[in-house]
Order: structure tokens, then sequence, then C-alpha cells
């Protein structure tokens, strides 16, 4: 029987939710070697589409060559994969999940000792000899892929995208740009995500903001920042943030709006005296900030220039915006 949570895209083939599976001492389960990308479906006056469905796809395979995998599919092969996975979930406004993961083609770090109990049979790309695989800075590791879709409403919880939320600056550093490579959206990465996350819900609050190794405001847990001062928008330039693709559709939408934007080293306590701050992301779209260490941001509320951008960015993803037409994949 199918299962409520829908099918999954896994190596090429539609599988049952709950029939996906990989072997456990997966390479990617146990070192964190792998990729991820996060995508938003929005529903539009012509049917669903996927938010930058190109860039997405292009950071996947952006990622997989910082980290040295070889992306077992073409660039068009795993857009259409994408598009299937969304239409075969039935939904019109959700997120889908695109997951890299290594297999057990070697069970420690020095990956190309092969094993011989390999998952190479579930490989669409399977070869018989260990001699014919790919011998890249993964070690020869082989890739597998998975795209699950599921419905996710407003990250944050409804009341977020208008009240925004309460932050706390994180005890953990973001990584140094020249440990774990940020550019790349590795699975190992989001260890020091959940660690900041986890430490700012224990304390009460919505989310985390990470300083960089040297104290400089860098990014949230799984979301870009921008800050707002006397109408001009901020944000840190990417050394140790992740390149999201909301940052770069706000910094778009912004500039298109008479805006000046800057990018540039910000401290934690030009946070505290921001008019206003937001996050941006995917997953938590454009969230204000209302509150970050006990100190009221600006009003204590989404702000003027926040609610316009988040308008903005709404009708861009929405499909109501006909300058940003090419940012929308329909699903049909
Ligand atoms: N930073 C981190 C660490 C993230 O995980 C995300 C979510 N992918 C972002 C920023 C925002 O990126 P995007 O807008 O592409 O979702």
């Amino acid at each position: 029987m199918r299962s409520t949570r829908g099918v999954i895209w896994h190596d090429g083939r539609f599988q049952d939710w709950h029939a996906a599976r990989t072997h456990v001492m997966n390479h990617t389960l146990n070192y964190g070697i792998g990729v991820i990308e996060g995508l938003r479906a929005y529903p539009g006056d012509r049917g669903s589409a996927i938010f930058r469905l190109r860039d997405h796809t292009r950071r996947l395979f952006e990622s997989a060559q910082i980290l040295g995998i070889d992306v077992p599919y073409g660039f068009d092969e795993l857009m259409a994969a994408q598009r299937d996975a969304l239409a075969a979930s039935g939904l019109d406004a959700a997120y889908v999940r695109v997951t890299l993961y290594c297999g057990v083609d070697a069970l420690g770090l020095h990956a190309d000792d092969g094993h011989p109990d390999s998952d190479d049979a579930q490989h669409p790309a399977a070869a018989d000899d260990k001699d014919d695989w790919p011998q890249d800075a993964a070690g020869g590791l082989r890739a597998h892929c998975v795209i699950a879709v599921w419905h996710m409403g407003p990250y944050f919880g409804a009341r977020a995208l208008d009240a925004g939320i309460r932050v706390r600056v994180s005890s953990y550093s973001r990584h140094h740009v020249n440990s774990t490579l940020c550019r790349a959206k590795a699975t190992g990465n989001y260890l020091n995500s959940m660690l900041a996350y986890r430490e700012a819900t224990r304390d009460g609050y919505d989310e985390a903001l990470m300083l960089d190794h040297t104290g400089f405001v860098m990014e949230g847990s799984g979301e870009n920042v921008f800050l707002v001062r006397d109408g001009v928008l901020y944000t840190p330039e990417l050394t140790a943030a992740l390149d999201g693709i909301t940052r770069r559709s706000i910094i778009t939408l912004a500039r298109e709006d008479g805006m000046q934007v800057i990018e540039k080293p910000i401290t934690r306590d030009e946070v505290y005296i921001a008019d206003e701050a937001f996050f941006t992301g995917t997953a938590a779209e454009v969230t204000p900030i209302r509150e970050v260490d006990g100190r009221s941001i600006g009003s204590g509320t989404r702000g003027p220039i926040t609610e316009r951008l988040q308008a903005h960015f709404f009708d861009a993803a929405h499909g109501r915006l006909d300058a940003h037409g090419d940012w929308l994949s329909p699903v049909r």
C-alpha cells in the first residue's frame, strides 16, 4: 500500500516512502560527506512551479565538485527528476529535498579500499570492476541520489512571517572557511548548524545567529541574515556563509526596488542597533527577526522594509512578477 508520505525518487526509480532504503554502513552516515539541496514549490496561476530550480541544481553540482563527488546523473536529468518527484507527490506547495550520498563501497576513511558487499547492485551505472570507478577526491566513492517531497508550511510557524522570531547569538562559531568549505551544501556542515539550533531552541529562542571564528556575524543555522539601517540593506559577505539562493533573490529584488545593498563584515552590536533584521532561506523564506539576545530589534516586530521585500519575494515565488518568470520551473 502506498504510504501517506508518498513516493521517493531513488537512483532513477520511484519507491514508496518507507521502502526507500540504503545500507546502514553507508559512507555518508559514518563520515558526513554528502550533499543536500532544499527547494520549494509554490502554487501560481499557471499551476505549481519550483522556485529557482536551475540555480539550486547548479549549486548541487557545485557542492559535489567542491567535495569531489561525481554526480551520477546529468544536469537536465536531475532537473527533470525533481519536477517528476514533485508531480508524483501531488502537492502544489511543497519542500523538495535532494540528497547525494555515498554508498557502502568502503568502510573506512580511506575510501579507496573498496568493500566486497558494496551496494553497487542498486546503482544504475554499476560497473562490475572496481577499476572502473571514478577516482575522484572522495576516493572513488560512488554517489547515490534521493529526491523526497513533502508539505512544508512557514518554517518558524504561521505567526513568524508577520511577528518575527527571537534569536540568540550562538556559542558555536560558524565553520572556518578552510575547514569544511562552506560554499558546499554538505551534509556534514549541518552538525555545526544542529549544535547551534539545538542550543538556541533549548534556551527558549527560535533560532541561532552564528558568528564566524573572528567574531563577525555570519548566518543562521539554515538561513542568511540581513540588516536594515537608515534605509540601506546590509548582509555579510560570503566567507563562511552558504551562498543562499533566497539571499541572491532578495539582493536582486531590493536593488530593483531602488535600495542600496551592501555586503560587508557585520559585528554583533550592529545587529543590536539595526532598524530591522531578517533571515532568508528556502525553508525560512523571509522571516523577520524581532529580538536578538533579549534586545528588541527596531520596533520589535516586522519592519516596513522587511515587509516590502517579503511581499516582493512572495510575488516572485507565486509567479506574480513578470520580471522574474524565469525563476519558476512549472511542474508540467
Ligand atoms: N545558510 C545555510 C547554512 C543554509 O542551510 C541555508 C538553507 N539552504 C541557507 C543559508 C539559505 O540558503 P537558500 O536560500 O539557498 O535556501
